[in-house]
């Protein structure tokens, strides 16, 4: 295994119960990634097709002795446990957990692009990374993590919770 390094995970829901589907993720994930820090809760417009409803969306830091692609599948069980199943791009789903970054790591492989290449253009990212990191510079950005956030339109988010919304994570 590979030494542990830190990773940013990004969660997302819009059907069923949201935030339990995040807690859900979140519980899955220990002990082969350990949260270290974990973000507020938003609420977030759907992103390409509208017609859906809104996300709940959250960040959380980590410590993983994975490599990259081991934890992109293990992101992948993870969805799949929570109930998701292959469906259209950018479409509702039960839970997504994305890669954000994976320590210093710049990746651009057929199936996994390290940083997350849209992190840029997603407020409902950059806002629950900023909370948790808002100078931090990510592997190949030539601005931190509140710049870029100053640059977007984050007016469709609203915050739902603090933090401790993922409390009763691992008690389900
Ligand atoms: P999604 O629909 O958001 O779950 O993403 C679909 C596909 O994006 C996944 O099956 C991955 O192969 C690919 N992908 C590329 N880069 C990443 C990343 N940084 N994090 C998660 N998935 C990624």
């Amino acid at each position: 295994m590979a030494d542990w390094v830190e990773v940013g995970i990004a969660l997302g829901a819009n059907l069923g119960d949201r935030s339990a589907n995040l807690r859900f993720g979140l519980a899955r994930l220990a002990p082969t990634v350990r949260v270290t820090k974990l973000s507020p809760l938003y609420e977030s417009a759907p992103v390409g097709v509208t017609d859906q409803p809104a996300f709940h969306n959250a960040v959380c830091l980590a410590r993983t002795g994975l490599e990259p692609l081991q934890l992109l599948d293990f992101l992948k069980e993870i969805e799949h446990a929570a109930g998701r199943r292959p469906g259209r791009r950018w479409g509702p789903r039960l839970l997504d957990l994305d890669i954000l970054f994976f320590g210093d790591r710049v990746i651009e492989w057929g199936r996994l692009t390290v940083p997350h290449p849209r992190i840029r253009e997603r407020g409902f990212v950059l806002r629950p990374l900023a909370d948790l990191d808002p100078t931090r510079r990510l592997p190949g950005w030539t601005e931190d993590v509140q710049t870029a956030l100053a640059a977007i339109d984050t007016s469709d988010l609203v915050a739902v919770a603090g933090p401790e919304w993922g409390a009763k994570a691992g008690e389900d």
